[in-house]
């Protein structure tokens, strides 16, 4: 069924760089013989997936959106393509993403932009955007993808879909090319929020092959989804609410928070101040940790080569120069300014220093109230082309989605209705943000609503 569904609609969309037909189909049956033989080991067995194009799959192309890897087959799996497959999955193929997981609407990829499947004029958002659109056009029910500043929330808020980013380390990111290790982050892009928590919980865990993973027991993420939500309170962030943000979305935020009321939950104002800085701060920190790691990209031992180098200078120039597009070099410069000697200090360390009352902010907040709401968007999905040539407009995307990845909090989107523009209407998402590891909490809050 998935599969001739996205034989009629992927060429449409755009949302998958590698379908994986076969391969699926001798999941699909093993997965059959161990239902039918009472050996299935996870309610997952079976299910249909589809895994970003960030995540090492063992045999399979793995391109990260770019040419730069446009000819890498991985010879070995993710943590969590392994752990998913030992769960029983079928991996029908391999999704569409901005290149190395920088953009904001899927248009930095070198295999072309993915169209949002509300409106094919659309963006579904980024860096996700081929996990996002191949889920909402139900290709599958289920994908996988990657937060490093809002790439599964905002996506998932363009495309009307439920996105959940864990807390950093609870996911192990091991086989998962690296974009800014210290806010990288693995989740899941699915209809509801009890998806999530059924795929999370096979997915979540400690690696030892990930030096920043968490050796935190994983809880049963259902076990609390139907929790009453009574007395719950809900911290609205006052400076979510100020400058850029839409009107038509802002008031799908507020009905979402009125239903919220009704089920007996408080709203409490709360502030984050330093939350203004956090553009300016990840878009210092995440250049950097891109221009480290990014910097193994030398044509030498796997990936795009140039033509007839002369020399190995110019092999490593031209593989390059060649092998990246504009916005993964613009993200390189920057962050080698930022971490040269001399400038280290005025940009780089004072960044960290920021990140640091940022993620206080936060922890203030928490304080008093166990999660906060706001929007995940400033707006609805916009037009293909809009903001491309225009990098600072298209940060500014990613306003509300940031914070919670420079303080390494869970996050999620879920859908709160939509907005007519013109003859299309269009989802909006309502963010919601926990304390670390409040994971649980979060699936039982969206869970309410749903
Ligand atoms: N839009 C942000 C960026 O371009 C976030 C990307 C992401 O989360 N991978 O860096």
């Amino acid at each position: 069924h998935f599969l001739g569904r996205i034989e009629r609609l992927n060429p449409a969309l755009n949302a998958l760089i590698t379908v994986t037909g076969e391969q699926a189909l001798a999941q699909a049956q093993r997965a059959d013989e161990l239902l039918a033989a009472g050996e299935a080991t996870s309610v997952l067995a079976g299910l249909p997936l589809i895994h970003k194009d960030i995540f090492c799959t063992d045999g399979v192309l793995t391109t990260c959106g770019s040419r730069m890897l446009s000819n890498f087959v991985a010879p070995y799996d993710a943590t969590i393509v392994e752990r998913l497959s030992q769960a029983g999955v079928v991996m029908l193929g391999k999704a569409n993403m901005d290149e190395f997981a920088m953009g904001s609407s899927n248009e930095t990829s070198w295999y072309g932009p993915v169209k949002n499947p509300w409106d094919l004029k659309k963006v579904p958002g980024g860096s996700s955007g081929g996990s996002a659109a191949a889920v909402a056009a139900r290709l599958a029910p289920v994908a996988t993808a990657t937060d490093t500043g809002g790439s599964i929330r905002q996506p998932a808020a363009l495309t009307g879909l439920t996105g959940f980013k864990p807390t950093y380390g609870r996911v192990s990111r091991y086989g998962m090319i690296a974009f800014a290790s210290s806010l990288d982050q693995a989740g899941t892009l699915t209809y509801t929020a009890k998806d999530a928590a059924m795929v999370l919980r096979d997915m979540a865990g400690f690696d030892p092959r990930d030096s920043t993973s968490v050796d935190t027991p994983v809880p049963d993420y259902l076990a609390e989804l139907d929790q009453p939500l009574t007395g719950l309170k809900i911290g609205l962030v006052k400076e979510f609410f100020e400058g850029g943000l839409e009107e038509s979305t802002a008031n799908l935020i507020r009905e979402a928070l009125r239903v919220y009321e009704r089920m007996g939950a408080k709203l409490i104002e709360v502030s984050l101040p330093n939350l203004p800085l956090s553009v300016p701060t990840y878009y210092v920190v995440a250049p950097a940790e891109c221009s480290s790691n990014l910097s193994r990209f030398d044509g030498v031992r796997f990936g795009y080569r140039c033509e007839n180098p002369k020399n190995l200078e110019d092999m490593y120039k031209r593989s390059r120069g060649e092998g990246f597009g504009a916005e993964v070099k613009r993200r390189i410069m920057t962050g080698t300014y930022v971490l040269s000697a001399g400038y280290y200090d005025a940009y780089y360390l004072r960044a960290q220093k920021v990140r640091r009352l940022i993620t206080d902010d936060f922890a203030r907040a928490f304080q008093q109230v166990d999660v906060l709401m706001g929007p995940t968007s400033p707006t609805p999905a916009f037009d293909i082309g809009a903001k491309v040539d225009d990098p600072i407009t298209m940060y500014l995307n990613d306003i509300y989605t940031i914070g919670a990845n420079l303080a390494g909090l869970p996050a999620m989107s879920v859908p709160c209705g939509k907005v007519t523009m013109g003859d299309t209407s269009l989802p909006v998402g309502l963010q919601i943000i926990g304390p670390h590891f409040a994971e649980a909490k979060l699936l039982n809050v969206a869970h309410g609503y749903q």
